[in-house]
């Protein structure tokens, strides 16, 4: 008798997006002449960078002709682009990686979310709260978390919660982990880990035999100085950390897919033997195990950005993202609401008013200004009282959300 992985039964179900899709075409059907605003999504809505669709057209040429065809290309990533990447986003500040401790994928949540493969399926996890569900569902999946209890947590996840009370910085946990997964810049919160805080964690790390799960998909989108835009910024991480990638949301790339994972050959964890085993090598065996490698025309778009004009391009589209961020950010501050986020991040998360549950201020959101943006709840038990707008929206669109905000009696 075949039966099934019942962990997947432990999942609650995913209706955060498909109850907020529920709602808002209800509303549409008895308002079917409301001007509704999404800024909800957390999908690009602007072009992918010129350089990248030259490139692309370039590479789907090449593939038309028996000289230049490719055919299955080396499953970790084509040397074009992951020294392009190595050089520009690691070498350029002194941190150096050899060319097998890059691993090219189709995006960064297929890598959080296989991740957990490579380590022992005892082992504990601790995740902040809230945060992207991936690290949390795929480890739920696997049998490594207990079942979900009434409080909304999972019996056997540390759980690191991140308010306003801490200014979203989470405190160490009491007891040691062995995977500990970081969002920095964080979604839903928008907000990041100074290096003071994030040099905590990796001595932390250490002392603990702790390997720590470094989600930096926000990367591009830092501007204060403080804030590291590598983990490999700190001195030790490259003993504890693993980096996750996309060129998602720094070049548009979300439909395009292209992600990549840096895997340190210094981070090891314990075999059974007692012995000492880099997950880079478990890695590498998964890796050309389970995947194909990206497609040469995508890696040909990706590795563009990072020539003169590409860098230039790139800034020029998460700039235009960062300034919606910035009208958000102020035009809600103004309406008198308590937001964070938005200045290193295209997230806005904002405390809903006289602690509003996060369902009902989607509700009042929806109908009264007609603005459609996401329940802190979905992201963790943490994220109920708060609220997500992305700055991903139109520039005419997001300015005429934060214009209806100014409304908002509370
Ligand atoms: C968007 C996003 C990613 C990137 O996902 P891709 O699969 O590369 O498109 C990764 N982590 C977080 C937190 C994200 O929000």
């Amino acid at each position: 008798m075949a039966t099934i992985n019942d962990n997947y039964l432990k999942l609650p179900g995913s209706y955060l997006f498909a109850e907020i899709g529920r709602r808002v075409a209800a509303y549409k059907e008895a308002h079917p002449e409301a001007d509704v605003i999404r800024l909800g999504i957390g999908d690009v809505t602007q072009p992918l960078p010129a350089v990248c669709i030259e490139a692309m057209h370039q590479a789907v040429d090449e593939m038309a002709h028996k000289e230049t065809f490719r055919g299955y290309g080396p499953e970790q990533g084509y040397s074009f682009l992951t020294e392009a990447i190595l050089k520009n986003n690691y070498a350029s500040k002194g941190i150096h990686f050899g060319t097998d401790e890059i691993f090219v994928s189709d995006g960064s949540k297929s890598d959080t979310g296989n991740i957990q493969e490579i380590f022992g399926s005892a082992d504990k996890i601790a995740i902040t709260d809230p945060v992207y569900p991936v690290y949390l569902d795929t480890n739920v999946m696997a049998g490594r978390t207990g079942t979900l209890q009434k409080d909304g947590h999972f019996a056997g996840v540390t759980y690191l919660p991140c308010t306003a009370e801490n200014n979203f910085a989470p405190e160490l946990p009491a007891e040691r982990v062995d995977m500990l997964y970081l969002c920095c810049p964080n979604n839903p919160t928008g907000t990041t880990l100074s290096r003071e805080e994030l040099t905590k964690w990796v001595n932390w790390a250490k002392a603990n035999d702790t390997v720590i799960l470094f989600d930096a998909a926000y990367a591009a989108y830092i501007t204060e100085p403080d804030v590291p835009t590598t983990i490999y910024e700190i001195p030790g991480a490259k003993d504890v950390a693993i980096e996750f990638r996309s060129f998602s949301k720094t070049a548009g790339f979300t439909g395009t897919r292209c992600g990549y994972t840096i895997i340190p050959k210094g981070v090891t964890g314990r075999a059974a033997d007692g012995s000492r085993v880099p997950y880079n090598q478990l890695w590498n065996r998964r890796h050309t195990t389970k995947f194909n490698g990206t497609a040469y025309i995508v890696q040909r778009g990706a590795a563009a950005i990072y020539t003169e004009e590409g860098q230039k391009q790139v800034k020029e589209l998460v700039g235009y993202y960062l300034e919606n961020a910035r009208i958000i950010r102020e035009g809600l501050t103004a309406a008198g609401l308590e937001v964070y986020g938005g200045i290193n991040a295209p997230y806005i998360w904002l405390k809903t008013p006289h602690d509003m549950p996060s369902w009902d201020f989607f509700d009042k959101l929806l109908t009264e200004l007609n603005i459609v943006g996401t329940p802190g709840a979905g992201f963790g038990p943490c994220g109920e009282g708060y609220f997500r707008l992305t700055s991903f929206g139109d520039r005419e669109d997001t300015k005429r959300a934060v214009a209806r905000f100014q409304k908002l009696k509370f």
